[in-house]
This record gives C-alpha cells, sequence and structure tokens, in this order.
C-alpha cells in the first residue's frame, strides 16, 4: 500500500507472492528531463547541454510505468525547472497517473508563479545545499541569504527534503547542514556519498569511513536517507528482503531515538 500524498509505504507479507507476480515497474524512476543548468557547482557532472526530453515521450513512459506499478517519479536535470513544460507535466502525472510526483531542484527559480503552478501537483521536493553560508556560496556561487529566501517558499508546493553531496570537502559541514535542515522544517536528509563521473571525482576512503562514523552516532530529528550508490557500509534498512539489491533509488536509514 503507498499513499502518494504522504509517502507512506506499508507492505503487507502474510502472504508471500511469486516473484513471477511482481510489478514490472522499478518503484522509483529519477528522469532527468534537461541537461540544462544556470549554476556551475564545482561537483557537478551534468554536461550542460541545451539537450532535453520529449515532452510526449516523456508523457508515454509515465502512463507505462503507472501500469506496470511503478509508485514515484522524480524529475531532476540538470535543472528541471528550466524545462519548459515542466508545470504541464507534473500536471499530468497527478492528474492522470497514480504516481508520486518529486522534484529535484536548487530552488533558486521558484518564483511565485512557479510556486502556484506546481503546488498540488508535486508531492515531495527535493532541494540541493552542500553547505551553509560561504560554503554553500563557494560551491554554488550563489548568496546563501537569497538560497534560504527559496527555501523558504518551497514548502508552499510539498513537504520538501535537503539534498547533500557528501566529499573530503562537505563533510566538514554536515552538522551545520543537517541542522539548518531541521530548523527549516526538511522532512528528510538525504545523502550523497559523491560518484566518479568520467574519472572525476568521488568520494574518498577517508570521507567514506567519516561518514559511517557520522552516521553511527546521529541523533538529529530529521531522517536520514542514502543513495542506494552510496549505501555501502550504512545501516539501512531492507524493506524487501527478499529482493537481490534494494531496487530502489534512495534506502531509508535506521534513525536514533
Ligand atoms: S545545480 Fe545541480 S545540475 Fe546545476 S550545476 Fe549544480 S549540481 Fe549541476
Amino acid at each position: 500500500m503507498f499513499n502518494r500524498t504522504t509517502g507512506l509505504n506499508i507492505l503487507l507479507d502474510e502472504i508471500l507472492v511469486p516473484s513471477t507476480l511482481w510489478d514490472r515497474a522499478p518503484r522509483h524512476v529519477s528522469i532527468a528531463l534537461t541537461n540544462l543548468c544556470d549554476l556551475h557547482c564545482a561537483h557537478c557532472f551534468a554536461p550542460k547541454s541545451s539537450d532535453a526530453l520529449d515532452f510526449n515521450q516523456v508523457k508515454d513512459w509515465l502512463g507505462e510505468l503507472d501500469i506496470n506499478g511503478c509508485l514515484a517519479v522524480g524529475f531532476g536535470g540538470g535543472e528541471p525547472t528550466l524545462y519548459p513544460r515542466l508545470v504541464e507535466l507534473c500536471r499530468f502525472a497527478t492528474q492522470h497517473t497514480r504516481l508520486a510526483v518529486t522534484l529535484t531542484t536548487h530552488a533558486l527559480n521558484l518564483d511565485n508563479q512557479l510556486l502556484a503552478d506546481l503546488s498540488g501537483n508535486v508531492h515531495f521536493v527535493r532541494v540541493s545545499m552542500d553547505g551553509v553560508g560561504a560554503t554553500y556560496e563557494a560551491l554554488r556561487g550563489y548568496p546563501f541569504s537569497m538560497f534560504l529566501d527559496c527555501l523558504d517558499t518551497v514548502r508552499y508546493i510539498a513537504p520538501f527534503g535537503i539534498n547533500f553531496i557528501v566529499n573530503n570537502h562537505t563533510l566538514q559541514y554536515i552538522d551545520a547542514a543537517v541542522k539548518l535542515a531541521a530548523d527549516v522544517g526538511a522532512a528528510e536528509f538525504l545523502l550523497l556519498p559523491e560518484q566518479p563521473v568520467r574519472g572525476f571525482g568521488g568520494i574518498d576512503e577517508i570521507t567514506t569511513e567519516g561518514l559511517r562514523q557520522w552516521v553511527s552516532i546521529y541523533k538529529g530529528p530529521v531522517p536520514l536517507t542514502v543513495s542506494e550508490a552510496g549505501a555501502d557500509g550504512l545501516p539501512t534498512c531492507n524493506p524487501h528482503p527478499s529482493e537481490t539489491g534494494l531496487l530502489a533509488l534512495h534506502t531509508l536509514m535506521r534513525q536514533a531515538a
């Protein structure tokens, strides 16, 4: 059972369903709508070209995913607010499918019109923030005070979380970031250990170990999640023990009391 508005999942497992009867679609699918972005973050691997997906093609995919049992779709990029028909797409997904719609964004383009148009057509927003204050400004090249103003408006669309890229530069700021997440009412803090792309970047072993230790003593109020690619060695919960691999975008971590 899945409620796309609250995100509540309930697995009823008294009766074991043969794997041949399992839904064929992944539980969650992420779609990079466009490669465009108006920022130049130091750790970014997006190609920053003007390539974008065809609107009707994405609509068809959403229909197929819905019919085949997918629970949620996440729109990202690049920066998805630069996709010209984002609102139309979110509206289609919420009105014509049963999919939950999530949006991953830097949040800096959310003006009043976009906020109003997306409200009710997105179920969860993930906002990228890899540090606070001067650290954010150095990484994202944007005034932190203006980011905070934007962050303050995201709640008018839907519940929101913070995405945090973890690497040897950002780990030292994770306490400040998670405290801010709690202060602004974030519902989730998503750890994204940096992955090497085309031979560049990637979290190193020392930082990975530091992250494991940080997670092991975390007692904050904001639930932690982690990307599957970076979950190795972290105390993740697997609600589907019969599956090989998590087959999901995010793994809910054990939250300290
Ligand atoms: S906001 Fe995201 S897509 Fe844009 S430059 Fe930064 S990391 Fe890349």
